[in-house]
């Protein structure tokens, strides 16, 4: 039999070089990949979705003359003080320990300028970030690190997190090289020392442990403050009727393309689904439980731009969460930092991390070139507070620009007024997973 011919260059579909050189790092080393950022595989996104924007049937209003509401209230179920947002663009949480102290205080800074919310994370609240942070939510976390009565009263709104699109089902992680004496002070842990998260809550083991656990934080918050539920989406149906039976206020959702500290490498490329579906089943399963008035949806992963934005409204969202992207309007894998007006080159930094700007995903070494996701002192003193500041209140202002532009066209004068008719998919997955119609067709596919 002759043999057939072979290119000597032909990588294999099963054993690609990837991951010949994964399996080979496993079996040298004996444990699993931990790093940080969110999915990096290709996945259905938003921009599989396109606007059908007004022409005959429908005009579109003046971008200079006529004005586009983005005033967002969550937590109008039954707290006694709902948060009102001027914008529905908020910033996640992401814990202090994760990040520097710096990062926090620009984002809270940013925050307050453009007139929407910041959040905690896990680790608790620090002074910086609830000085800089005019409407500030404080999570309640599995760890329960930094979660205290006294800044509690000190909070904007609650949210109970449940999961995380980048890990649904498991715990966060802090390596021991972030664990600052500080850090440590926060979450009664010793410094230095590597630190695993709980995956779940201490003191339940079902949704009616949740109610109670709700009723308690508005009996400690004079039911005065919104009770946000955030999950990592996976069986998103079943979740967000739960949360809502539960008592939340406002539901998050998180989809796989959630970013991270530091979490297994497999939870973040394959587990949970993405949050092009998972929008549509959440905004889904309120309006099945006739709340979608009444219980305001959150969601998040992945979002960029603009244009994301206003097709999450437009699929069921009342507001988004941002984590990564405003990192990066932070300075996340830019290849130079400016102080004293001095531009400094710290692609040698990257390489040193075994990667390029533009690539970063470790957080988890606290060794991040541009002082966000470190707490070295040396490192951190690279984040100019107020530069920062200024570049995510510039970042934020112009997806909210990019997101009225898209209503307006639509002819809507209120973003919230955006709707799934207002949208066409470029692909059936797309069109099956967001449930619009193809482009150029009336088809749903499973409709
Ligand atoms: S540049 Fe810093 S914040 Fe960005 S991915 Fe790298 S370590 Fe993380």
């Amino acid at each position: 039999m002759s043999e057939l011919p072979m290119d000597a260059r032909r990588a294999s579909h099963t054993f690609p070089p990837e991951s010949i050189a994964q399996i080979q790092r496993m079996a040298e080393e004996g444990h699993y990949e931990i790093r940080g950022w969110g999915a990096k595989r290709r996945l259905p996104t938003f921009d599989d979705l396109v606007f059908l924007t007004a022409s005959v049937s429908r005009y579109p209003l003046e971008g200079y003359r006529e004005r586009c509401e983005t005033r967002t209230v969550l937590g109008s179920r039954r707290a006694g003080v709902p948060i009102e947002l001027d914008i529905p663009v908020t910033i996640a949480g992401m814990s202090f320990g994760a990040l520097s102290a710096a990062a926090k205080t620009a984002l809270g800074r940013a925050a307050t300028a453009v007139g929407t919310s910041t959040t905690t994370g896990d680790g608790g609240m620090t002074d910086e970030e609830r000085d800089a942070s005019h409407l500030l939510v404080y999570q309640c976390l599995p760890s329960r690190y930094g979660f205290n009565p006294v800044d509690l009263k000190r909070a904007d709104a609650i949210e109970i997190v449940i999961g995380q699109g980048a890990k649904p089902g498991g715990g966060g992680m802090l390596l021991g090289q972030k664990v600052s004496e500080r850090v440590a002070g926060m979450r009664t842990l010793p410094p230095g020392i590597d630190q695993r998260s709980a995956s779940r809550h201490p003191d339940w083991v079902g949704p009616d442990d949740l109610r109670i656990k709700i009723e308690e934080l508005r009996e400690a918050t004079s039911w005065e403050k919104p009770i946000y539920v955030k999950l990592g989406a996976t069986r998103v149906t079943n979740d967000v009727k739960l949360a809502v039976a539960a008592g939340a206020d406002v539901v998050v959702v998180d989809g796989m393309q959630g970013g991270t500290g530091a979490t297994q490498d497999v939870f973040i490329e394959h587990a949970g689904i993405p949050t092009l579906p998972a929008v549509r089943l959440a905004a889904e399963a309120l309006r099945e439980l006739g709340v979608e008035d009444e219980v305001q949806l959150v969601v998040s992963g992945g979002i960029r731009t603009g244009a994301d934005v206003a097709k999450a409204l437009a699929l069921g969202a009342d507001a988004v969460s941002l984590g990564v992207a405003p990192l990066i309007a932070l300075g996340c894998n830019s290849r130079t930092y400016t102080a004293g007006g001095v531009e400094h080159d710290v692609t040698a930094d990257y390489h040193a991390l075994g990667t390029e700007p533009g690539y970063c995903h470790h957080m988890h070494t606290g060794r991040c070139p541009v002082g966000i996701a470190t707490q070295d002192p040396a490192l951190e003193a690279r984040l100019d507070v107020d530069e920062g500041t200024r570049r995510v209140v510039n970042y934020l202002r112009s997806v909210t620009m990019e997101l009225t532009t898209l209503a307006r066209a639509c002819g809507k004068s209120d973003v919230h007024n955006l709707e799934p008719e207002d949208l066409a998919a470029l692909t059936m997955e797309a069109a099956a997973m967001a449930g619009v119609p193809l482009a150029g067709t009336d088809w749903i596919p499973g409709r």
